[in-house]
Order: structure tokens, then sequence, then C-alpha cells
């Protein structure tokens, strides 16, 4: 991790910790990918290394991220997708030219065309947010029951129920509250 830059909240699911670069949408947005090289950093720990990034690079990348949010938010209220979300998303998965790579362990790879290819980068995401918007994977899309949150999540739990976009993050921060209510609570309620 660089110095002076928000962490990343990473999840197992590609496009949504994708969307998760820029949290707290609805309270103090903070945004994790601030500069190119941040860009650079999140694709290295997602499987995607690039060697750099261009300002205009990161811009796409963003309204990727952005189009990706509005239709999964979409998909999660079940109402129609933005149409213009869609076809960000679209470009951004026609624009590259990324591989599958099965590796002598079994394992998926993705190869890019080339290292500075941001765009083969971008595309693999896209296409990924397009397989848990159309249902093709085991789990829903859903909101972060936190206000100031709101992020679309892919819940795969067995009883499709959970709340939180992240546990470590805006459960706990959700559990804290409640705890502390209830500590005034009583604290109140000892009073004559
Ligand atoms: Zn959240």
């Amino acid at each position: 991790m660089r110095a002076g830059f928000p962490d990343f909240r990473l999840g197992n699911v590609l496009a949504t910790s994708f969307t998760g670069t820029l949290s707290e949408r609805h309270g103090n947005a903070v945004e994790r990918i601030p500069v190119p090289h941040r860009l650079v950093d999140w694709l290295a720990v997602n499987g995607l290394a690039v060697d750099s990034c261009t300002t205009a690079q990161l811009d796409l990348a963003r309204e990727l991220r952005e189009s990706i949010h509005a239709a999964a938010t979409a998909t999660a209220l079940q109402v129609a997708l933005p149409a213009s979300a869609v076809q960000v998303i679209n470009g951004c998965s026609a624009q590259g030219r990324a591989a599958a790579i099965l590796t002598p362990d079994g394992e998926r790879q993705w190869r890019l065309s080339s290292a500075s290819c941001v765009e083969d980068a971008l595309s693999v995401i896209a296409a990924d947010a397009i397989s848990i918007i159309a249902g093709e994977r085991d789990g829903r899309l859903a909101l972060c029951a936190s206000p100031t949150c709101r992020a679309a999540f892919f819940d795969s739990s067995q009883s499709r129920t959970r709340k939180w976009c992240d546990m470590n993050t805006c459960g706990n921060r959700q559990k804290k509250a409640r705890f502390n209510a209830n500590r005034r609570e009583s604290l109140g309620s000892t009073k004559p």
C-alpha cells in the first residue's frame, strides 16, 4: 500500500470491488483511486496488472465505475437500467482485448494485449459487471443498508440476506451505532 492514499476495500466480486473504489457516495465520499497510479495499484491487486495509466484512462475507468454502480443499483431496485450506463459498460466491454488464460494449476488468469492497455483491464471488469447484472451468477445484487453508503454489492450468501456491502466497515459501524444507542438508552433509564 502506498502511503497517503485511502486503502482499497476488496471483495471477491471484481465488478463490485471496483465500484467500491468510491465509497460513502451518500455521505463524505472517499475516492480510493484519486490518481492514475492508484488505479494501477488496484488493477495489480485484482490480477489485471498494467504498467501505466494516463489521466484519460483514469477518467474512463471512473466513468465505467459509475455506470456499473448505476446499472447495479437499478438491478438491485428492480427498475429499468439507465441507457447511458448500459452504453458505457458495453463500450468498455467491446473495446478490450483481454484473453482468459488457464494456468498449469487450473486457475484462470487474464492476459492483456499490452501492459499499457488499461482499456483491456476495464473490459474484464465490464464483462464481470454484465455477468452479475444479467443474473448469470449465483447470487443477487443488493444495496448496502448504511444510508451514507448504499453501495451495490453481490450477495452470494445462502440465505441472500446480507445487509452490508462490507462487514468490516459498514456492518461494524452499524453494530457500534446500535451498541452506543442501547447504552445511551440504558444510561438514560437509570436517571430519576
Ligand atoms: Zn456499505
